[in-house]
């Protein structure tokens, strides 16, 4: 199935199919996130494409979900990362919400106000639910997950480590990074094993694999269901692998003019600049 996505086009904003250079408006007035919820529904329309394509030059792409239901990220998910903060892997996921306010789509520029020196960088795999539930057992929970993204769960490290809660430090305007589109279950399955990398720039700062994932997927949607029904559109941000900015030595953080760039295999690249309010 091509990949799902939210774009502007002459004025307008709908979302489709993207397959190659192709982007194929969907047809029938059904809104995303009804879609997203059955897939029965879903295959049947990326299997009938219109015949006359927009071609991908020629659109903006948009955070594929602009107002998320829930938003949820988990923490110290990856074992290299864990390992870099120097914490100890969580026995179970740990996990915070953040502000749909803060999400932007691919090529949008983050913006760093002048009350924080410390905004780091973190490349994530980002699960999109599809078919809500409560109670959803792993071996079912990817009936449940209608595809993955790319996240960015920029974080203003001198806020997230002076206040007890993470939810406000990585809810700033701008700092969710959100693309480039929805790469469907039925082509990466439970996204194991995928190459997750980010250059700030040329220069490449985190290369892991999900194979790393403390918590997989279908755990994670399990166990987030036992408390939670997740909604159609819903995104959960799986955590970061090792290489952010404030774990090196020295430290380093992103910074006015920077572009940063977080490839996922089989799903694609999400690249934002970055902009720093004059002090
Ligand atoms: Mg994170």
């Amino acid at each position: 199935m091509p990949h799902v996505a939210r774009f502007a086009h002459e004025d307008t904003s709908d979302w489709g199919f993207v397959d190659g250079d192709s982007v194929y408006p969907a047809r029938g007035g059904t809104p995303m996130p009804e879609a997203l919820a059955d897939p029965g529904l879903l295959a049947e329309m990326a299997s009938s494409l219109e015949t006359d394509p927009i071609d991908l030059g020629a659109v903006r792409l948009l955070a594929p979900i602009a107002q998320p239901p829930q938003f949820i990220g988990v923490g110290l998910n990856y074992r290299d990362h864990a390992e870099e903060a120097g914490l100890d892997l969580p026995e179970s996921p740990v996990t915070f919400g953040f502000l749909c306010s803060s999400v932007v789509g691919e090529g949008d520029t983050i913006e760093i106000p002048t009350f924080t020196n410390e905004v780091d960088w973190e490349a994530e795999l980002g699960i999109v639910i599809g078919k809500p539930g409560r109670d959803i057992d792993e071996k079912d929970a990817l009936n449940h997950v209608a595809g993955y993204t790319i996240v960015n769960d920029v974080s203003a490290r001198d806020i997230q480590m002076s206040e007890g809660q993470w939810g406000r430090s990585k809810s700033f305007d701008s700092f969710k990074p959100m693309g480039p589109w929805i790469t469907p279950t039925d082509v990466l399955g439970d996204a194991s094993g995928l190459a997750i990398s980010l250059w700030v720039n040329d220069e490449l700062k985190q290369s892991s694999t999900t194979s790393e994932l403390v918590f997989k997927v279908p755990e994670i949607v399990s166990r987030l269901s036992q408390s939670a029904t997740l909604l159609p559109g819903a995104v959960i941000s799986t955590g970061t692998p090792h290489g952010v900015g404030f774990s090196r030595n020295p430290p380093e953080f992103l910074a006015n003019g920077d572009t940063v760039t977080i490839e996922i295999e089989g799903i694609g690249r999400l690249s934002n600049p970055v902009a720093a309010q004059a002090s």
